[in-house]
């Protein structure tokens, strides 16, 4: 089976456990939970028994502790995740309004994950690895960037694949640097899973089929579009399929994006048809917002299997 690599941010979430506009005042917190948009899908990668690895660097305390714990428990090669000693591992403190957005403080910035670079483990995972998924925020800062980068270079030279989830928030498409990465790795990847907006950021198309017509024309193989509530569509050269969204209760939705990938793209490496893993990726996606915590609602094959038995009777 192809190794799968990602890189970039490795996080602890805290969740306020009172909806409001904010932290203004003292309110109860849960958490901390591993967290960081490439760990939560390299996480869903190893608990559908894909070979997967992860560069990133966290801090030598118990938030970063906590996450290569997680990760190597489901089976993930943490082997290029650095432990910078004397330094913090980042933070993100989330708050749901009442309308079902997030309110963030993001210490990632200030955490050891800002000075990542290329390490001798990290450089030989990308010589080991035949798969590369990137994720638009760790191309948004710069030390994660020029890693993110350098993988998709050196595996991209081997013969190796990329998958590209831009991830990304319309507020930080003006950071210096970032639309030439963004089209950079855009012109590299062989599947893309975008969500609406940001297949619209991306490619300046007004409507959905233009968006998947440039895009096909630019060499990508396969569109991945993230519906949330509405399910997701896949297009290639053979057209479009779609797949309708399982009907659940959304407690948390973070991660929900990040689970849908990794089951995707673990799925489709090994073999299945576009529409078996479309399918397995839509239940990834709404299992994971059944859940508290980002990284909690990752899950195995056994446990999407009994998801879909209890959830298509509903179609
Ligand atoms: P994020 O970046 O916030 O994790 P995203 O925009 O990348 O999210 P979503 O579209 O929110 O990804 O979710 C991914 C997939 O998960 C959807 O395409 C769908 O298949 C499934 N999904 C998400 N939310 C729901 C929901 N409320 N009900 C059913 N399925 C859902
Ligand atoms: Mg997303």
């Amino acid at each position: 089976m192809p190794k799968i690599l990602t890189v970039g941010e490795i996080l602890v979430e805290l969740i306020a456990t009172t909806k409001g506009d904010g932290f203004h005042e003292p309110q109860p917190l849960i958490g901390p939970y591993p967290s960081g948009a490439p760990a939560i899908f390299v996480n869903q990668v190893g608990r559908l028994g894909g070979d997967a690895a992860i560069i990133g660097r966290v801090g030598d305390d118990n938030f970063g502790h906590l996450n290569i714990a997680r990760l190597a428990r489901d089976g993930i090669d943490v082997s290029g995740i650095e432990v910078a000693q004397g330094e913090v591992t980042g933070c993100a403190f989330v708050r749901y309004r009442e309308d079902g957005s997030r309110s963030f403080v993001f210490t990632m910035a200030q955490s050891a994950t800002a000075a990542l670079s290329i390490t001798g483990a990290g450089a030989s995972l990308m010589e080991s690895c035949d798969h590369i998924h990137i994720m638009g925020t760790a191309l948004s800062a710069s030390g994660m960037a020029e890693v993110a980068m350098e993988a998709v270079v050196r595996i991209k030279a081997r013969g190796g694949s990329l998958s590209f989830d831009p991830n990304i928030r319309p507020e930080i498409l003006d950071t210096p640097g970032l639309r030439a990465r963004l089209d950079g790795v855009l012109d590299q990847t062989d599947i893309f899973l975008p969500s609406g907006n940001e297949l619209f950021m991306l490619t300046g198309a007004r409507d959905e089929a233009s968006a998947i017509r440039v895009l096909l024309e630019r060499g990508i193989r396969e569109i991945v579009l993230k519906r949330g509530a509405e399910g997701a569509s896949h297009f290639d050269a053979d057209g479009r399929t779609d797949i309708a969204p399982l009907t659940v209760e959304e407690i948390d939705p973070t991660g929900a994006g990040d689970c849908f990938g990794g089951a995707f793209v673990t799925l489709r490496l090994a073999g299945a048809t576009p529409f078996e893993a479309l399918r397995l990726a839509n239940a990834a996606g709404a299992r994971a917002v059944t859940r508290t915590g980002p990284m909690e609602g990752s899950s195995t094959r056994a446990e999407l299997d009994r998801f879909l038995a209890d959830h298509e009777t509903d179609y």
